[in-house]
């Protein structure tokens, strides 16, 4: 007894208008637009947030240097942990520090966000594409190695949806051909691969994301975390101008407030203490979040499963998913019947629930196809995917009656 929602996303996801909808029992209720994902802040964090800005000290200081200490104990034993300004500024400082230059090529999957692969080109490097694997959606092992060229220096494994890559076999590959791993970690956190959390593993850096719809948030941020001190301490000075100590520091040690040394012409890539302090507070949240999460894809997957969907991989039984995202892919029974992931998509804003595509690939993105000179072709499984997925509403304040809302709604453009 729905009305349905003909407004469409017309407010960026945020509707300030909510709509009358009739309920079974006759009460009137109001069913607010469904984005497909929206940050949980509460009280704490506002309190937080208001005692940084009461306190005089914005940018980065006491609260940053607590949110990496708060990582370094996550991780354990020989974690540095930088917090960042983005998971884009992590990556780029990451593959500075392991030294990628002019020529460097650098493997990346198609299916993943731009991000990962144009930190390659800020440093002059040629970003390769590779197709994923069908099951996970994750980089596949095969394609990385025979993607292996002379000039192959790194490989940036992306963790798709929250779902660790199989880390032992690009581990493995690195270790063969002396290639640096650098992990975009930008949907993983909580995750791991073969019960070791994703964070913790032998790669060179991770690199996590705190942007607005990731597992948790800082507004804009990110974390980068090593165990090795020769890169911490390059990304340390680049991260902050090339200048050998932070803001910080000057305040509290024993050289003169006013001196610094420049070693190198560095970024502006620091986390601000505004957030740090909403970052603290949801990583304190973040265990809750996670038990949300696993609680919303274990119900998508009991509802979902005899519809003509391709469910997303839940990994093997020693992985933990951080279920970032949750990506339907219509099967060939759908498409044999006439319908399409653009179908379903068209279907669900008509009932008032947002949607997203993760990723449109990057060889069909303009810029890379015609930089990289690749093809459709030579990436057949995330072409497929790409076709038949989308992204369905998954955030940790979904109420249960909004996912009933969408269960029905996703059930009913198959029947
Ligand atoms: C979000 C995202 C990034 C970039 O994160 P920012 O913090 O926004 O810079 C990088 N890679 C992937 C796969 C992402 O989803």
């Amino acid at each position: 007894m729905r009305v349905r929602d003909s407004r469409g996303p017309t407010t960026f996801g945020h509707p300030i208008i909510p709509l009358p909808i009739s309920r079974k029992n006759n009460v009137t209720m109001a069913r607010e637009f469904i984005p497909f994902a929206k940050p949980d802040i509460g009280n704490e964090e506002i309190e937080a947030v208001s005692a940084v800005l009461r306190s005089g000290w914005v940018t980065t200081g006491q609260k940053s240097l607590e949110f990496e200490k708060r990582f370094e104990e996550l991780f354990g034993d020989g974690t540095i942990a930088m917090a960042v300004n983005s998971a884009t500024a992590g990556l780029h400082l990451a593959l500075e520090a392991i030294g990628i230059g002019p020529g460097d090529e650098v493997i990346v999957p198609s299916l993943t966000f731009t991000a990962t692969a144009e930190v390659v080109r800020y440093l002059g490097g040629d970003p390769i594409l590779v197709d994923v694997d069908a099951n996970t959606l994750n980089i596949a092992p095969d394609r990385i190695r025979a993607a292996i060229t002379p000039k192959t220096r790194a490989i940036i494994p992306v963790h798709y949806a929250g779902l660790p890559c199989d880390m032992t076999a690009i581990l493995e590959i690195a270790a063969q051909h002396g290639l640096r791993v650098v992990e975009d970690a930008a949907h993983a956190l909580p995750a791991a691969h073969r019960g070791r959390p994703i964070g913790t593993l032998n790669s060179d850096v991770t690199v996590f994301s705190f942007y607005a719809n990731k597992t948790m948030t800082t507004g804009e941020g990110g974390m980068v975390v090593t165990r090795r001190p020769d890169l911490a301490k390059r990304m340390r000075v680049m991260r902050l101008h090339g200048i050998d100590r932070d803001a910080f520091d000057r305040f509290r040690s024993k050289v003169p407030a006013w001196y610094y040394e420049v070693v190198a012409p560095g970024f502006k890539y620091n986390l601000t203490d505004i957030g740090a302090a909403l970052g603290l507070v949801q990583l304190g949240r973040l265990e809750g979040f996670q038990d949300r999460r696993v609680a919303l894809a274990e119900r998508y997957r009991q509802a979902l499963a005899t519809l003509p969907l391709i469910l997303p991989s839940w990994g093997e039984a020693n992985d933990r998913h951080a279920w970032h995202l949750f990506v339907l892919r219509l099967n060939e029974d759908a498409h044999a019947r006439g319908l399409s992931r653009d179908g379903l998509i068209d279907h669900l804003s008509r009932d008032g629930i947002g949607t997203s595509v993760h990723y449109v690939p990057l060889h069909r993105q303009p810029y890379w196809r015609d930089s990289l000179k690749v093809e459709a072709e030579d990436f057949p499984v995330t072409e497929a995917a790409y076709q038949a997925m989308l992204s369905i509403p998954l955030f940790t304040a979904m109420s249960d009656d909004d996912q009933e809302h969408i269960i029905n709604s996703v059930t009913s453009y198959f029947a």
